[in-house]
């Protein structure tokens, strides 16, 4: 097997198979709150397409660096092909809206990202050709991300241990992924 280069023919933010999933700890991705640790290894093992690499999704999410080559992006360079419109209402109907602005109408578009941070546009056109499931989706444009945008933790309770507890342990809730909401102008007045 030819050896495979990260940020080439293999996304940077993808995780490997030699990067095992660790407990649950302070971490620098978000300022040092609890979140789900991942080794870091890139390059170890096989890359696992699917996957996004914990960290370096957070890192990437949190800091608009480029998932392809993990590189910072700047004002103006930054295009998704899988982010898709939707509006404060159905981000609220999804549970999320303790991190919208109390003020944003239900109708105010907004472009969701998901947990994949914009590209540059030369990123993006690389990936559009060389990844089969992105070549295949019926969307083949590339949308500008927009200047101003929204971070959302994505969480799971970590429980504690409790072998020799007879009293209920409450969890305490760790960040997985972070994902991204795009807030265009307000055209709507
Ligand atoms: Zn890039």
């Amino acid at each position: 097997m030819p050896k495979l280069t990260i940020g080439v023919d293999v996304p940077w933010v993808t995780s490997w198979s030699g990067e095992p999933v660790l407990g649950v700890a302070p971490c620098p991705s978000i300022d040092g709150g609890l979140a789900i640790g991942q080794a870091l290894s890139p390059g170890q093992g096989e890359p696992l397409f699917a996957s996004n690499h914990l960290f370096r999704q957070r890192k990437s999410v949190r800091e608009l660096g480029c998932p392809m080559c993990g590189e910072p992006t700047a004002d103006g360079d930054r295009w998704s092909q899988t982010a898709r419109w939707s509006t404060a209402a159905e981000v609220r109907a999804k549970g999320l809206g303790a991190w919208l602005p109390a003020d944003f109408r239900d109708d105010r578009p907004l472009l969701d990202a998901g947990a994949i941070a914009p590209m540059h546009r030369a990123c993006a056109e690389r990936a559009r050709t060389a990844c089969p499931h992105l070549a295949a989706l019926p969307g083949q444009a590339l949308t500008a991300f927009p200047a101003a945008w929204i971070v959302v933790p994505l969480t799971v309770e970590a429980r504690p241990h409790a072998v020799y507890a007879n009293v209920p342990q409450r969890g305490v809730a760790a960040v997985t992924f972070l994902q991204l909401i795009g807030v265009p102008d307000d055209a709507g007045g």
